[in-house]
Order: C-alpha cells, then structure tokens, then sequence
C-alpha cells in the first residue's frame, strides 16, 4: 500500500490551523534565504504559504548572495530577541563563503524549528528530544499513522548526513528498534537491506535501491528527491520494482516531501509552546 505523505500532511496541517485558531498571539515563522538559488527560493515560499494557510505569522527574509557571516549572525541575533518569532529557519545550503555550522549554532536552540542546533541534536541522542529534525520526525508520523510497532524491529537508514540519515537512525532507535545506519563505504548494501523489516532511503541517487533488495512485506521510506533530465523527480528507490514486494511504500513525489514542510509547522507550534509556558 501506499503511504499518502500529502493527505497525512494536509491533515496535520489542519489540526495545527484549529489550535492555531484558539490562541491569542500567532506563532511566529522567520525563514532567511540567502542568495537566490531558484529551488531553495521555491522551498522558502512553500514555507511561506504553508505558514499562512494554517494562521502563523511569517516573516521571508531574503539576504543578498555576498552577505557576510557578521551581517548574517546578526540578523540571526536580531531574530533571537524578536518576541514575535518563535521559530528561525536558515534556508541551507548556504554559499561556501559562509560558515553554515555557526550560523545554525547562533540561533537560539528554543527557536531552533529545524532542530539542527548541538543542543537539539544532543538531546533527540539522549531521547529527550526538544525540536526534532523536520524529515525523520515526519517520517515518523508517517510510521506512527500507519501503525506499526517499530519495538524490536530491524531498521535500515540508507544514507548518514547530520539533517536526514543520523537523526533518522537516533528517532528509529528512541522507538526501540535495531537500526543499521549505511553510508558510502557500507559493503554489500543489498544483504543489509534483505534483512530489513523498515527501509528509510536518503542517499540522492535515482532508483539506486533495487525492488529484489526488499525483503517481502517490508515497510519502504524513499526519502531521496533527484531531479530526471525530462524535469519529472524520481526517489532513491525503484519504486515500480519495489512496490511489489514492500507492505506500504512512500512514493517521489507525494511521499516525505510534504511531511517535511508540515512538520516544520508542528515545530514551530512546539516552539510557542515552550516560550509561552515559560
Ligand atoms: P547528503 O548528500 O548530505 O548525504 C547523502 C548520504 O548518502 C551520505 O551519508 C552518503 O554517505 C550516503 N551515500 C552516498 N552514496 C551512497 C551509497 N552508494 N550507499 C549508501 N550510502 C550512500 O544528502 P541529504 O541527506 O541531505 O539528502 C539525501 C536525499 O534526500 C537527497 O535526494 C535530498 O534531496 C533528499 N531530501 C529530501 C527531503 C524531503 O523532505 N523529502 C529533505 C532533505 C533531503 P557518506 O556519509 O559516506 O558520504
């Protein structure tokens, strides 16, 4: 079957728009782009209207590709002590010149809605997660939705970067599953991958996960997004190979991609949260 990132998002989005609705003060959104890269520009506006669609106040912070570290920190600064933002997101990658690791580390962890701050990391490697990154804690809602039970279960994270594969592999582990975390110099992917009850993909190589990999029932999660030369976007996965043999499969697109955004909401909403209890 199908996992349906899109109606799994459009409900979660629904439900964030209804508490949305109840409270007296918006949560707040900033995403900062720097430069203008034409699909980091269409991720920042799609941040954009999902965060009018559902009631937050939103503030699209466009910077020019020369800025330099000092100028972009404080902008950052600027928005830690602005009361009417609760989450900051730096829309990466960043250009070389700058230093992405200290930008991120600059936010406050408290408005740290892409959940990459060291204070953030250490605490989803502690399982006392705060703001979770947005892709694994959306591929968890998808797994949660369709109702399994990772306890017990052999997990494999195809990929090892610090904003999908690691955190992927920390949230599968803080649900009590046996995970195998791959990388680039992983031997024999194809055996590690037989013996896998859940599948999380995100690599960024088109269709390198063959069907015949997957163990019959398997639960298949295709984070990767590759754009093809005829300009349609395939995942990581060979999906019309894998579908055979997985029991639920997310599709490229309509699968995690959605999920991200949403959840990035769901963040920024924990994030109110926090500051307003405080
Ligand atoms: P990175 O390039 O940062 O990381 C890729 C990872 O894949 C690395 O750990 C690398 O290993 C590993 N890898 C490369 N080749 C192989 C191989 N042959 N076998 C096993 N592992 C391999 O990518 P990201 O994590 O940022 O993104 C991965 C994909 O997910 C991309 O397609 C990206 O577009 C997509 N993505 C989708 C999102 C969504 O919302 N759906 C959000 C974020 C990303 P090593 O560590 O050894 O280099």
């Amino acid at each position: 079957m199908i996992i349906d990132g899109k109606e799994i998002a459009k409900k979660l989005r629904s439900s964030i728009a209804k508490q949305v609705a109840k409270l007296d003060r918006k949560p707040g959104l900033a995403v900062i782009l720097v430069g203008d890269d034409p699909a980091s520009a269409v991720y920042v506006r799609n941040k954009d209207n999902a965060c009018k669609e559902v009631g937050f106040y939103s503030e699209k912070i466009n910077k020019p590709l020369d800025i330099t570290q000092a100028a972009l920190l404080a902008e950052v600064e600027r928005l830690n002590k602005d009361d009417k933002i609760d989450g900051i997101l730096v829309q990466l990658p960043l250009p070389s010149h700058l230093d992405a690791n200290q930008v991120i580390e600059a936010i406050n962890p408290n408005k740290d809605v892409d959940g990459f701050h060291s204070e953030n990391v250490g605490k989803l490697m502690q399982n006392k997660p705060h703001l979770r990154p947005c892709t694994p804690k959306g591929v968890m809602t998808m797994l949660a939705t369709i109702g399994v039970d990772l306890t017990s279960k052999n997990c494999v994270v195809v990929g090892a970067s610090n904003i999908v594969g690691r955190p992927m592999a920390m949230e599968l582990l803080n649900a009590r599953a046996t995970v195998t975390i791959c990388n680039s110099k992983t031997q024999d992917l194809s055996s590690k991958i037989k013996q896998a009850d859940v599948v999380v993909v995100a690599v960024g190589k088109s269709k390198m996960i063959k069907g015949d990999w997957i163990k019959d029932g398997a639960i298949v999660i295709d984070v990767g997004i590759n754009r093809l030369d005829d300009g349609s976007l395939s995942g990581d996965v060979d999906f019309d190979t894998a579908q055979d043999k997985a029991s639920w499969i997310t599709p490229v697109p309509g699968g995690v991609g959605p999920m991200t955004i949403a959840t990035l909401l769901e963040n920024t909403l924990t994030a109110y949260t926090a500051r307003e209890e405080k």
